[in-house]
């Protein structure tokens, strides 16, 4: 197995040993355990979990709010 990680250099994570992609400070990461680090323990499937989750609540909100408008219209219509 190749340990050299994008920077040319022998790091390993700290966590899982993998080669480390993400060097900070002294702690060296890969790219998994990094994010993990950076989003308080969240796992990767978790993270986009969540994104989804907001995406959807955000294409919710914008349908309610179109209907909104379609129903203001009509009403429009009917005024003039
Ligand atoms: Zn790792």
């Amino acid at each position: 197995m190749n340990k050299i990680n994008i920077y040319g250099d022998y790091k390993v994570c700290i966590k899982c040993k993998d080669p480390a992609d993400v060097i900070e400070g002294t702690k060296d990461y890969c790219i998994e355990c990094w994010h993990d680090h950076v989003n308080n323990g969240k796992s990767f499937k978790e993270v986009d979990k969540q994104i989804k989750e907001e995406e959807r609540f955000i294409k919710k909100k914008w349908w309610k709010i179109t209907q909104l408008i379609k129903y203001l219209m009509k009403i429009l219509n009917h005024l003039f």
